[in-house]
């Protein structure tokens, strides 16, 4: 998706694109093209985002530790402040303004949507990454919660077992 260049929003009917996409997001390491929708709305002093998009992702499960393909899907809508050129930067005199709390754009610049959508993508990956509900962890993994087990308790456990017969 190539960057759209701000003022030019205005110009739209609606004040509104709409990107219909199917493309490899750079930096997201995507089984399939992200696919979906976004739809970029100029609201005078910020940019209304919401997108639409679905991938699938190998991703390596945090128990069994095997790979496995999830559907990521986003749906969301967020602000971006257009902010103008503040003369109040330059004298050092500075307010905190609401637009310093959120993201913020130059009014006169550009949005990226590949890069909004990578790091809307990349916020909503599974913070816990288990491959399904039954998956069990791998054995040597299992064999750490038994020290019985562990080869280097195996000698003293025979002469254990000789002192008690
Ligand atoms: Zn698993």
């Amino acid at each position: 998706m190539e960057a759209i260049y701000i003022p030019q929003l205005l110009k739209l009917p609606e004040q509104t694109e709409t990107i219909t996409f199917e493309e490899s997001v750079e930096g997201l390491d995507s089984l399939t093209p992200v696919r979906g929708t976004m739809i970029i709305a100029h609201r005078g002093n910020f940019l209304e985002v919401s997108t639409n998009a679905e991938t699938i992702m190998t991703l390596v499960c945090d128990r069994c530790l095997k790979n496995y393909n999830y559907r990521l899907s986003l749906k969301i809508s967020e602000m971006i402040w257009l902010k103008n050129p503040s003369p109040s930067a330059l004298t050092g005199e500075r307010e905190i303004a609401l637009e310093d709390l959120f993201e913020s754009i130059p009014i006169n610049g550009y949005f990226e949507p590949s890069t909004w959508l990578y790091e809307q993508l990349s916020l909503n990956m599974p913070v816990r990454q288990i491959c399904s509900q039954n998956c069990q962890p791998p054995k040597y993994q299992q064999e750490q919660f038994h020290p019985s087990l562990d080869s280097r308790w195996s000698s003293l456990a025979a002469i254990k077992k000789q002192f008690e017969q």
